[in-house]
């Protein structure tokens, strides 16, 4: 599944579209029929958590879509013939698993296999808003209320980072590694936490899913990261290096810390993967 950072990466790439009137297409459902978008514009994209956000322009509607475990959203470069009405005159074929399609003079942004791809007004995208937690990448993402949200509860951290409805866009592989960075056992009750330590983990979502979101995929180990920086830092590309991962799918290889094995048990959905060794389980 799509961590926050590749969603936030989708947004970036839908918002090559912006301004340019489109050919909308795709099977109508009860929640979406893509024909009402038809030679308008998408105004813009934003993300939050999991959820991708496209606002059509000069209407009251916004896409939203959420990918799940298969969903797919592709942007490419696309010249068309154009009509008499200024909109792409040819559609190319339809892959399997199409939801949506908009096609554009120089774009084909394409869809397949969403969890959820429907059409809000502006009181349901409020409504989304409400019912997400903060999200690191969000400029508007206040630090204060993610970590008095983890702090308040007797819920396991591991489970809370999970929960989009407390925080948002953290996925399994960030869950693992944050919380193996900040040294704390995923067990540990959020209330149970100190909040500098909560407050310290909240920091390092940001710094970590935003190397992810200019590097395009997790980067976490301490070299890899520092090398992306450097390479971020200078509007340079960072390659696809072989992935590098504390502890998680570690299970049963040695912590690179401390060297004790590492675990692993379901934690909410997920496998949560931690080292009992130098991850301190706070009571
Ligand atoms: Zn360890």
């Amino acid at each position: 599944m799509a961590e926050g950072h590749a969603v936030h990466g989708m947004a970036a790439r839908v918002r090559r579209l912006v301004g340019q009137p489109g050919r909308s297409s795709g099977p109508p459902g009860e929640a979406f029929d893509p024909a009402v978008l038809d030679g308008l514009a998408i105004g813009g994209a934003d993300a939050h958590g999991k959820h991708l956000l496209v606002p059509v322009a000069g209407s009251p509607w916004t896409g939203h879509l959420h990918l799940g475990m298969h969903g797919r959203v592709s942007v490419r470069r696309h010249r068309r013939a154009l009509g008499a009405d200024g909109l792409p005159r040819t559609d190319p074929p339809v892959p399997e698993g199409l939801a949506w399609r908009f096609l554009t003079a120089s774009f084909l942004l394409e869809v397949t296999r969403p969890t959820i791809c429907e059409v809000l007004d502006a009181e349901g995208v409020a409504a989304l808003h409400e019912r997400l937690g903060p999200d690191p990448l969000r400029d508007d993402a206040d630090p204060e209320a993610a970590v008095a949200r983890l702090s308040r509860s007797r819920r396991a951290l591991g489970v809370l980072l999970l929960d989009q409805g407390v925080v948002s866009g953290i996925g399994n592989v960030y869950r693992a590694e944050l919380l193996w960075r900040a040294r704390i056992d995923p067990h540990s009750p959020g209330r149970a936490v100190p909040p500098e330590a909560l407050e310290a983990l909240w920091q390092d979502a940001i710094d970590l899913m935003t190397v992810g979101l200019g590097a395009g995929w997790i980067v976490t180990d301490p070299r890899q990261l520092s090398d992306a920086r450097d390479l971020l830092t200078r509007g340079e590309p960072v390659p696809r290096w072989r992935r590098r991962y504390a502890v998680y799918l570690r299970r049963g290889r040695p912590c690179p810390r401390c060297g004790e094995t590492v675990r692993a048990e379901r934690m909410g959905l997920q496998t949560a993967y931690w080292c009992p060794g130098c991850q301190v389980l706070h009571p």
